[in-house]
């Protein structure tokens, strides 16, 4: 629609890009849950390759400052690390061939969990947004495009806190790999540009208390540090 907004509209949220003065501008942001067989385990379930399930967060819960603080309504809050990957064109029913080209660029990001109000919803078979879709729950390193580091496919990903490692995976461990995750998705909802995908969460999983230094790097991509705070 056109015209003259009622109230003051905010512009859309975007993330540093790195090495560059763009930002790129984020639309939806869609989550992938069980995607790695070891955080299934850990997590109660039984790893399978049945259809992946997804959540959603909001664009401005992605936080690239480098500081977490600790959230209201929890006391169990968790880190998740994950690869995030930024789409630069959408649509529907796209095809695992055509899947990558729609992919701009990728960027380590931290799926925060505050895991006592996600044990409470799985318990009472309630929706996540509470556990998931709280202010500043993705803190993000700056994007890289798929053009500068090339597909993601496989490589290291490993989250320290204050220096103790506590995830230690390999990307190539997903289940659904990122040309599935998109064309999944896309069979589901309409894709469109600036749309970002967090791809799931290796085992390892665990709670973060103020004054902790939370340190990801996935091979290939800048490292994200942040500090809760
Ligand atoms: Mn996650």
């Amino acid at each position: 629609m056109t015209g003259v907004h009622a109230i003051p509209s905010p512009p859309p949220h975007a993330l540093p890009i790195a090495g560059s003065e763009e930002l790129f501008p984020v639309r939806r942001v869609y989550c992938v849950g069980r995607n790695y067989a070891d955080h299934v385990v850990e997590m109660g379930g039984v790893p399978d390759r049945s259809e992946p399930f997804f959540f959603q967060k909001n664009p401005t819960n992605l936080d690239p400052s480098g500081e977490f603080p600790y959230p209201v309504a929890s006391k169990d809050v968790h880190h998740e690390a994950e690869l995030l990957v930024a789409l630069k064109a959408g649509g529907d029913s796209i095809t695992l061939e055509k899947a990558l080209d729609h992919v701009w660029g990728y960027a380590a990001c931290l799926d925060m969990t505050r895991r006592d109000l996600q044990a409470e919803a799985k318990a009472a078979g309630r929706p996540w947004e509470a556990a998931k879709a709280f202010e500043r729950s993705a803190p993000v390193g700056p994007l890289h495009s798929a053009t500068e580091v090339g597909h993601i496919r496989s490589g290291g990903m490993l989250l320290k806190v204050n220096g103790e490692i506590r995830q230690n995976a390999d990307i190539g461990q997903m289940i659904w790999k990122v040309p599935e995750i998109v064309a999944h998705l896309s069979a589901l909802f309409t894709l469109a540009p600036g749309d970002v995908i967090l791809t799931g969460t290796p085992a390892g999983v665990g709670p973060v208390h103020r004054g902790d230094i939370m340190e990801l790097s996935i091979e290939g991509l800048s490292p994200l540090r942040v500090d809760v705070t």
